[in-house]
């Protein structure tokens, strides 16, 4: 049977590494087994829903290449559209189904109406906890006739619907990451599946749209596991055969706490804006909780479609490392084709000089150095200065004596304007040269090439001095040299 799968964000904010995480699972676990991947937007909780939600998550997804084949998607206007045979794929769009299902489960006898006010239910959680018990909803409704029920709606009175759970025993199943699983039903709540305002709540608008749309496994976060009691609840109650469940590890801080907002949990479109490449967030959340290899860290997304296995995501929660997106964005950077880095890195500066060659060996000299997009701006920013200002730069090495770093400038500037243009532009060329002038004059290595390349560069670091007069190219050498040595003045 070609599996099914679903990502089933809320719009209650936007794609953060948790839900690209699920996302990116679920498309590699159909990718591999040839499978769909749905994309369902859960938007029954309302008042939470914030605006641009659905754009946002979407948008993510599509920056990152985690593309469904069914289900919501947004188009190349940015419109929000559906697409498939299961629709609508927006849950509030459901809600007629959900409510006849409701019900139908009313009907079974396997969930009723609870009247009891908000008030009262806080009430009695309190007196709960005062005496030491697990709050849990104490069941006055669950006895009601169907004939009670329907007098007192018809009397105007609000209302929730209830899941009827039994109230002992346990229940087990098989989770493919967790393995057997166990919970006492003793421990849960008789579940809310129909808000006062007349919504489904998440429990029974999820089930029963998964149950609808045919999905055979559910990839989510582990903090749903204690409801798929619940879930497998409904579908035993309605005779449905439950899809297999997955329950991904936590995302966790350096710390081991629970990843959160205010630390390092942000948004996918936040991330990019920063300048890492989509390729490299997605290496780096396919990590989160499984690698199909022990000896590498790199991986296309192709070749992750090809290699993932469920079975092998950890149970253990997955510490979120930034320092590790760093290296393997400054890795994918390195590995782009120069096409493409120039391309890129072009959006990053701002310059009048017209002069392509010149730039584009400047962004190929800091390549190695970037680690996220912005930084070319940063490493290149002297380059494309009129003048340096040499008084925050020692032009001198250690304590050199002013005549004496004058007299090294002079000659090399000589070297240079005697040079041919297209020997300044090979570093292995200027080196063979300098080193040969150094060694006629018994001069050290360090009190020519620093006078040299804090000259070029107008800075304690920066490449090396060979490679600045490759980027420089000979006239433009020349210029920063003359600068240098009328500071010295
Ligand atoms: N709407 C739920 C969420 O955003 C989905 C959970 C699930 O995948 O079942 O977390």
């Amino acid at each position: 049977m070609k599996p099914r799968v679903r990502f089933a964000p809320s719009p209650t904010g936007f794609l953060h590494i948790g839900g690209l995480r699920s996302a990116l699972y679920d498309e590699l676990f159909a990718r591999r087994h040839g499978g769909d991947f749905i994309l369902r937007i859960e938007d029954t909780d309302v008042a939470r829903t914030v605006q641009g939600g659905i754009e946002n998550i979407c948008q993510s997804l599509k920056d990152c290449g985690v593309i469904p084949n069914e289900g919501v998607w947004i188009d190349a206007k940015g419109k929000i559209i559906e697409r498939g045979d299961y629709g609508p794929y927006i849950q509030t769009k459901r809600q007629a189904k959900h409510r006849a299902y409701a019900e139908e489960l009313v009907k079974k006898n396997l969930a009723y109406y609870c009247f009891c006010s908000p008030e009262r239910l806080a009430k009695l959680r309190e007196e709960q906890t005062k005496s030491g018990v697990a709050p849990r909803y104490a069941g006055q409704c669950r006895e009601l006739s169907h004939e009670q029920a329907a007098e007192r709606v018809a009397k105007g009175e609000k209302y929730v619907i209830r899941l009827k759970l039994p109230s002992t025993g346990k229940i087990k199943f098989q989770d493919i990451i967790r393995g057997a699983v166990e919970f006492d039903w003793s421990a849960m709540d008789d579940q809310v599946i129909i808000k006062s305002s007349g919504l489904p709540t998440y429990h029974l608008a999820s089930t029963c749209d998964d149950h609808d749309m045919g999905i055979t496994h559910v990839l989510r976060g582990e903090e749903w596991l204690p409801s798929t009691p619940k879930h497998l609840f409904i579908y035993q109650a309605f005779g449905w055969k439950p899809p297999e469940f997955a329950h991904l590890p936590l995302l966790l801080n350096a710390d081991h706490s629970k990843l959160s907002k205010r630390q390092g949990d942000v948004s996918v479109a936040e991330i990019l804006a920063k300048g890492y490449l989509p390729e490299a967030l997605v290496n780096f959340v396919a990590l989160l909780g499984w690698n199909p290899t022990a000896d590498r860290e790199i991986y296309t997304h192709d070749e992750l479609a090809k290699m993932f296995d469920l079975a092998k995501v950890n149970k253990a929660g997955a510490m979120v490392n930034y320092e590790k997106l760093d290296w393997l964005n400054a890795g994918y950077i390195k590995a782009l084709p120069e096409d493409d880095y120039l391309t890129q890195a072009q959006t990053q500066i701002k310059t009048e000089i017209n002069d392509a060659n010149f730039l584009d060996r400047c962004l190929l000299l800091v390549r190695d150095r970037v680690v996220k997009l912005p930084d070319v701006a940063v490493l290149t920013e002297f380059f494309f200065k009129d003048k340096l200002d040499y008084d925050k730069v020692s032009l001198g090495w250690k304590k050199q004596a002013k005549d004496e770093i004058v007299l090294r400038l002079k000659a090399l500037k000589d070297l240079v304007q005697d040079a041919k243009e297209a020997d300044v532009l090979k570093v292995e060329v200027m080196e063979k040269k300098i080193k040969k002038l150094i060694e006629s004059q018994s001069w050290g290595n360090g009190d020519t090439l620093w006078p040299l390349r804090a000259a070029l560069s107008g800075a304690e670091k920066s490449p090396g001095p060979f490679e600045l007069l490759a980027a420089y190219g000979k006239e433009r050498a020349l210029v920063r040299i003359n600068d240098a040595l009328n500071h010295l003045k």
